[in-house]
């Protein structure tokens, strides 16, 4: 019988699967968010303000994103948000391996259960892990990638753009853009991106003078089903 997501959140919550239950975590960081969401997010890990009030995105990090999901007209509680880990590495540390592989399970049955339509990866973390590139962030972000059956967008991390040049930067102007195109891409309007030619849908297109930006083609293939057996 199907598990609702409170269940799967319940045993999660004394979760042993690896070495990070034991290494001074306060609590397991599930998820938070509307669990029939369209959109979804992931992120890395908890960090400190997550570990402590056991929800991800609630520090400065979360505030810039809520700023982001304001300007495209969603609130946290339309979306669902989650982190490839569960618990929070020690000093905030990247995940190692066995880690990872030890909560994936967790993030497949979150995605099943919630079924999103899209998937935002924030950062280069989550996004090499979940779309297996070792493609950086800037060349992977701003496309509609195909991914087993739903849609994926990779942009930056929001903690990279308070420690990077701020709401300033090219990076956050980026982030926006990304943002903008999550909003094309789930609009009623919009066809399945795999449905689309490579080269008209989703980015916006440049002001007037201005050049257009060399850029990667929108659509990724689809993985091959081998590729999808090893669904991460
Ligand atoms: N950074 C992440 O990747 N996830 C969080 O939940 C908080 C900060």
């Amino acid at each position: 019988m199907t598990r609702t997501l409170a269940e799967v959140a319940h045993e999660a919550s004394t979760c042993t699967r690896c070495k990070l239950a034991g290494m001074g975590r306060t609590q397991v960081v599930f998820g938070v968010g509307n669990p029939d969401a369209d959109l979804m997010f992931i992120g890395e890990a908890p960090g400190f303000h997550e570990d402590k009030q056991g929800e991800p995105f609630v520090g400065a990090a979360g505030q810039l994103l809520n700023q982001l999901l304001g300007g495209i007209g969603l609130a946290r509680g339309d979306v669902y948000i989650a982190n490839v880990l569960r618990c929070r590495p020690p000093g905030n540390r990247d995940p190692e391996p066995d880690e990872i592989e030890a909560c994936t399970p967790w993030l497949v049955e979150t995605i099943s259960l919630v079924q999103p339509r899209l998937i935002v990866t924030l950062g280069n973390f989550a996004t090499k892990y979940v779309l297996q590139t070792t493609q950086g962030i800037t060349r992977t972000r701003g496309q509609v990638h195909a991914w087993h059956g739903r849609t994926v967008i990779a942009t930056f991390h929001p903690a990279a753009i308070l420690h990077g040049g701020g709401e300033k930067s090219r990076q956050f102007q980026d982030m926006r853009d990304d943002f903008a195109l999550v909003q094309r891409t789930l609009s009623p309007q919009t066809s399945h991106p795999a449905d689309q030619p490579a080269t008209d849908a989703g980015r916006a297109a440049p002001a007037p003078g201005q050049t257009p930006r060399a850029e990667p083609p929108l659509i990724i293939p689809e993985p091959t089903p081998e590729e999808q057996l090893g669904l991460f």
